[in-house]
């Protein structure tokens, strides 16, 4: 008997871990022109062109990295990463670019790195002091496909009047605000961050405590911004996590909403490394391994506005994937402060799916 070819690609016995369904089970994903056409259990692999097996590996939607740099030899400080290898690579179908370059650079950005990455790639538009906040609109209005909203601030320099533009930037192009929590007071950004807005670097070691006062209790001013629909993201980096501050805001329920690296050239050589290290650091603090890839998947594709096209493997989803290997043994983490943590679990990435492309 001659079966019907009716899958390009099949990922066959992984363990599917996709929060944005609830699923938790040995199965196959299929995939055609690029989207996922099935998930079911036993899918006949004579019926997919090509078969990639992952036994014993967790399948879950493409990771996606909401604060990189990659502006690679042209960003900010030149501290802009090669995409594909630091992000693609490690498990990471998508990254947002938190805040390389100004409104002039935009045409550039995406000629030598939207355009020639294969990893997908949004960024945020990083404001400057004297920054025009109706010309950064406008600019984002016009490049909607990857340009996602503004940043205050790359490199912790902002100020107040920085702040001021920032907001009636991302006004003027009716986007999401990314905040660092340098500069003027917590409260005071925050009080300039609206629904949907991320505040990145929310676990910054002490003395600059962020979250939390001075008896380690959050802010109540953090919970309000949560309540009105402010995002917390993690955003690592060189120094910008605590597992310190992370422990105390985990015991009184406040995880990141988007787990996120700040991977560029001062952080990829450690504490930070890679999305998957990152990630595991989360496991070694107590946090499920589901939880983790929600907030690595769904969380991130919400953010960025794309939730049932990425960050979830539904019938009819871009067929972004990611398939890893959970390392178990003793694994010695460290943060932004030098302090360390031992944990059980280290995801290791092995397959990478790219719409529907075996590309790692
Ligand atoms: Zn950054």
């Amino acid at each position: 008997m001659v079966e019907t070819v009716k899958y390009d690609l099949l990922v066959k016995g992984g363990l599917v871990i996709d929060p944005s369904q609830g699923i938790h089970d040995k199965l196959d994903v299929a995939v055609f022109k690029g989207r996922i056409v099935n998930l079911g259990v036993n899918l006949n692999p004579k019926e997919s062109k090509e078969v990639l097996e992952v036994d014993g590996q967790i399948v879950t939607p493409g990771v996606i990295d909401l604060h990189t740099h990659v502006f690679y030899l042209l960003g900010h400080k030149r501290e802009g990463l090669k995409v594909d290898s630091t992000s693609l690579a490690k498990g990471v179908t998508t990254v947002l670019d938190a805040g390389s370059f100004y409104p002039e650079d935009v045409e550039a950005f995406r000629y030598y790195i939207v355009e020639r990455s294969r990893t997908r790639v949004y960024a945020l538009l990083s404001m400057k002091p004297d920054g025009n906040p109706r010309e950064y609109g406008e600019t984002v209005k016009a490049n909607r496909d990857f340009l996602v909203g503004i940043k205050y601030h790359h490199g912790g320099l902002g100020t107040m009047d920085m702040l001021i533009l920032a907001r009636e930037a991302a006004d003027w192009g009716e986007c999401m605000l990314m905040c660092e929590p340098y500069g003027p007071k917590l409260k005071t950004i925050l009080e300039y961050m609206y629904k949907g807005d991320v505040l990145t670097h929310s676990f910054h070691p002490p003395p600059r405590r962020g979250l939390l006062d001075e008896d380690g209790k959050v802010l109540p001013e953090v919970w309000e911004a949560i309540k009105r629909g402010v995002y917390l993201d993690q955003g690592h980096g060189r120094s910008g996590f605590s597992f310190e501050v992370a422990e105390k805001c985990l015991k009184q329920g406040l995880p990141p909403f988007t787990i996120s690296t700040d991977l560029h050239k001062l952080s990829v050589n450690g504490p930070v490394y890679d999305m998957p290290t990152t990630m595991s650091k989360w496991m070694a603090l107590g946090m499920s391994l589901e939880e983790v890839i929600k907030r690595s998947t769904l969380h991130p594709a919400i953010v960025l506005k794309k939730g049932g096209y990425l960050g979830t493997l539904k019938i009819g989803a871009c067929a972004d994937i990611s398939c890893f290997k959970m390392l178990e043994g003793e694994f010695v983490f460290e943060d932004s402060a030098g302090e360390k943590r031992t944990g059980r679990y280290k995801l290791e990435p092995m397959h990478v799916v790219r719409s529907g492309e075996v590309v790692f």
